[in-house]
């Protein structure tokens, strides 16, 4: 049995001054991903600060069109928000394409940006794992690694950023809002989750003091040319082996913008600057596509069990922006269930 100590917060200043006076305490908030941790040993926090009572539980439309989701949504409630269905698919296709309905119903939105990844030896505590002990060593690498990454991976650690969620929020250029000890801030999405480096223990540039308080959407939805495609091994209730979130804006037959991120193959979601913009001013085509996708993977290095990853990614691309040029979205199995 190991025990630990449950406090609620009152609000976001008292969350902070807890979780800052204890370095080993955790938030919690759905516990969708926290529970499993600790029920493995992974996790040992000796306090949890219940954060899930704080009033951040708004969808609210800002001055400049945006939109400001609280950390506290739950990642059902987005998904079925009508300013998120009818303005941002991408995202409430990205958030359904994920876990199961009862799951969504208890995630966050902030606890879906910090999920672990699902390596299988980071969740198995009898072998070594440089996420979970740094300097121990990383057994996915010459081991079981037919879900890890492709792209951005380090000599330390090749483990996938699981969510979905993050995928579509990459493409669409959001924006995360953190409160800590020393004031708020924010970070453009591409900041907040890191590559592993030497440092393969820090998933995110958050400080362990920071409690994330929003997301924000800029006013581009996106919302006529998109899709969001999971490949993975069971149609629901499966993490990605490769995701594509992508988005056009058209004029006629012509790109005039264009977003691409990708899930399942990289630490963080994984999108590229240099794939849009030869994406621009191009017909919407196969060739267009493919070229992009190529851009994409251009760095693509694979494992024993995952070098199909690579292929699998270049047909997704290719896939995903073709229905996002036709307007036929991936169609989305749990759309109709609440
Ligand atoms: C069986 C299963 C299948 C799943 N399948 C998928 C899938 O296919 N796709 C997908 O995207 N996800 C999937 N998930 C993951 C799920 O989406 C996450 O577990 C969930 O989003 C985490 O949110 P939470 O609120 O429960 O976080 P918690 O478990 O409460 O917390 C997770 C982490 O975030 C921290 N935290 C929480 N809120 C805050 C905050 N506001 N500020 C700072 N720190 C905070 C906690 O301290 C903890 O470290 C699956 C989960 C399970 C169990
Ligand atoms: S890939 Fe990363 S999480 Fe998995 S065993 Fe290696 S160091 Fe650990």
């Amino acid at each position: 049995m190991i025990n630990f100590e449950y406090a609620r917060a009152n609000d976001v200043a008292d969350a902070v001054r807890q979780i800052a006076a204890d370095p080993t305490a955790k938030f919690i908030a759905g516990g969708t991903n926290l529970i499993d941790l600790m029920k493995e040993d992974v996790e040992r926090p000796t306090r949890l600060i219940d954060v899930s009572r704080l009033p951040l539980q708004m969808v609210e439309e800002m001055p400049h069109g945006g939109v400001r989701i609280g950390a506290l949504v739950p990642n059902s409630d987005l998904a079925y928000h009508p300013l998120i269905e009818q303005r941002y698919p991408l995202l409430s296709s990205a958030i359904l394409a994920g876990a199961s309905q009862q799951l969504r119903n208890m995630a966050s939105t902030g606890g879906n940006l910090l999920q672990r990844t699902r390596c299988y030896y980071f969740y198995d505590t009898t072998t070594p794992c440089n996420k979970r002990d740094p300097g121990s060593g990383c057994p996915a690498i010459g081991g079981l690694n037919r879900m890890h990454a492709i792209l951005g991976h380090s000599e330390t650690c090749i483990a996938t950023h699981p969510s979905d969620m993050c995928v579509a929020l990459a493409a669409l250029d959001a924006k995360v809002h953190v409160a800590g000890l020393s004031g708020a801030r924010s970070f453009a999405f591409a900041d907040f989750h890191r590559l592993p480096g030497n440092t393969p223990q820090r998933d995110t540039n958050l400080e362990p003091d920071e409690l994330i308080t929003a997301v924000e959407l800029p006013a581009r939805g996106f919302a006529a040319n998109y899709s969001y495609l999971k490949i993975r091994d069971r149609l629901s209730y499966a993490f990605a082996l490769v995701s594509v979130a992508a988005a056009l804006e058209l004029d006629g037959d012509t790109i005039k913008d264009a977003r691409l991120a990708l899930g399942g193959v990289a630490h963080k979601p994984w999108r590229d600057l240099g794939a849009e913009a030869a994406l621009r001013r191009q017909t919407a085509n196969e060739a267009a596509f493919g070229r992009a996708a190529d851009l994409v993977l251009r760095d693509a290095e694979g494992f024993e069990h995952n070098r199909f990853k690579i292929d699998l990614a270049r047909r997704a691309i290719v896939r995903a922006l073709t229905q996002a040029a036709q307007a036929t979205p991936q169609s989305q199995s749990n759309k109709k269930i609440r």
